[in-house]
């Protein structure tokens, strides 16, 4: 069995004498690893090596921080493939899937490369007589990632290149459902040269969250993962006086106009739906037919949505369109949110509950499901499903579709398909979401802009990615000088 271990200090330690919680491989259903639940005792080791370790990270010039990057940068590139196969093995995602995200993560180190402009502060000459004013942005000291299980790479890799390249040290606390991968990255990490302690990885769920949460040499904390977790991470976070960007949970809405062109339509919201098994948070899970879009675009959905072919993403031949989801107990929880949606009135025009897949018997699978006729306060319309299911609902126009679809508790993305101007615009300006698609079924942004999810879907200030990433890892200080011309040992004057 495959023991998890945790990176403090520069070592890698084995965990003995906890709990451990098994990590499955989805598409077999069987047991590829164990991870311990790393406890307050080991946090507090990883806190002191990563405070141990920053005075001199922080004054290892910033290029130098990016020309390890770059190294970084090659390591991944050349480790890709083993990087995209663990991903599709421990998470399910298709091997493309896995490509697509690791790439979403490589941007992520090309931007923390840029350091030293990013870093660059502004300054102002003669801000009063004879005195001049500058602004630096400074490291703040120990930061925590803590990531969610559906993207092993990607997401650990929104966080510690900026914060490492920002000149901080940095705990890693993964998914226990996903660790390998983690592991895989910052294994690279440390061969491209990383000095002992300025990262550390501490394993575990609640306790080693909390430890982290709690500790009073922690300065900021970013979180990935379900809405509820991140509400008590911002809070518990900030109560201790840390800076917290807790991303949530969502439920994205796909606006179909009576005029978006059917196919193109239909290829981005099938993607949108179902790809990754529907398990992002940038997922179009709702559809909102407007009119007579229903009857264009639906037959032509439902027809896209069967022929999607699902199975095992852990072989290298024959890649199916759609792997698992992450584990049993989830796949049982999508299944009852499409069930309570045909008992309270929906209508499941594609069900792909009854899915078999005879080469992998044993793997978490769902076929893609649509369900129409979903209407306001169904427990499927309010709840997020992160399974392969698109709601469908309806609406008269434009300014109906965007009521309902403000009336979220979320506001991750949104998205309309339309060739009309003045309806695209309507949406852009009205819509209650961080990131807008316009004939684009997943805005999620890329590195050199803010993942800015609103209202549920983010607790706190400054987002992750980009300028404002930039911002949540760095302190500002701004600096006013005067120098004296005249005095005992001058010589600035002859
Ligand atoms: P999760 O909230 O269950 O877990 C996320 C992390 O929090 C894990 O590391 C886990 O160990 C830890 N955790 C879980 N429960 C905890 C508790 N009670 N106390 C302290 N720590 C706890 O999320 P998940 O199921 O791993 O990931 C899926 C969720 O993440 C979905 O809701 C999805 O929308 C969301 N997500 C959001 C974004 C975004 O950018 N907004 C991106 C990816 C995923």
């Amino acid at each position: 069995m495959n023991a998890v271990r945790a990176f403090i200090g520069g070592e890698w330690l084995e965990i003995s004498g906890v709990e451990k919680t098994p990590v499955y491989n989805p598409s077999r259903g069987e047991i590829i690893a164990e991870v311990p639940a790393c406890t307050k005792e080991h946090v507090d080791l990883a806190v002191e090596a990563a405070a141990a370790a920053f005075p001199a990270w922080r004054d290892t010039p910033a290029v130098e921080r990016a020309r390890l990057f770059f190294r970084y940068r090659q390591l991944v590139e050349e480790n890709f493939d083993r990087i995209c196969q663990s991903v599709s093995r421990e998470h399910g995602k298709t091997l493309a899937e896995s490509r697509g995200s690791a790439y979403r993560g490589i941007e992520n180190i090309e931007y923390a490369c840029s350091v030293p402009t990013l870093l660059m502060g502004d300054t102002l000459e003669n801000l009063a007589r004879g005195v001049d004013c500058e602004t630096m942005l400074q490291p703040l000291g120990v930061c925590v990632g803590i990531t969610p299980f559906n993207f092993p790479a990607m997401v650990p890799m929104w966080m510690f290149p900026l914060a490492l390249a920002c000149g901080n040290t940095f705990i890693l606390k993964p998914s226990e459902k996903v660790p390998l991968t983690a592991l895989l990255i910052i294994e690279l990490l440390e061969k491209a040269g990383l000095p002992k302690g300025v990262l550390n990885v501490v394993p575990g769920g609640r306790e080693s969250v909390d430890a982290l949460l709690t500790h009073p040499k922690v300065k900021a904390i970013s979180f990935v993962g379900s809405s509820p977790v991140a509400k008590y991470i911002y809070e518990t976070g900030t109560r201790h006086g840390k800076r917290v960007q807790a991303n949530g949970g969502a439920k994205n809405y796909v606006v179909v106009m009576p005029d978006a062109d059917v196919q193109r339509t239909v290829e981005a919201l099938s993607t949108a739906a179902f790809g990754c098994a529907g398990e992002r948070c940038m997922a179009g899970s709702t559809a909102i037919a407007v009119g007579k879009a229903a009857e264009r675009v639906l037959p032509t959905l439902v027809e896209a949505a069967r022929a999607i072919k699902v199975g095992p993403t852990d072989v290298a031949k024959s890649e199916p369109d759609m792997g698992p989801v992450i584990t049993a107990q989830h796949r049982d929880r999508v299944f009852s949110l499409v069930e309570s949606g045909e008992k309270e009135g929906a209508k499941i025009i594609a069900d792909g509950r009854g899915v078999k897949v005879p080469d992998a018997p044993n793997g978490f699978f769902m076929g893609a499901t649509i369900v129409d006729q979903v209407q306001d306060g169904m427990t499927i319309a309010r709840e997020e499903v992160f399974g392969p299911v698109l709601n469908v609902m309806r609406a008269d126009d434009v300014d109906q579709a965007i009521a309902m679809a403000n009336k979220s508790a979320y506001g991750n993305g949104a998205s309309i398909f339309t060739n009309s101007g003045k309806a695209a615009r309507e949406f852009k300006n009205r819509v209650k979401a961080g990131m807008v698609g316009i004939n684009i079924g997943v805005p999620a942004t890329m590195a050199m802009f803010p993942f800015t999810g609103w209202e549920e879907s983010f607790y706190g200030y400054l987002h992750i990615q980009g300028k404002e990433g930039v911002q949540f890892y760095t302190q500002q200080k701004v600096v006013s000088t005067r120098w004296f011309g005249e005095g005992v040992g001058d010589v600035w004057k002859k």
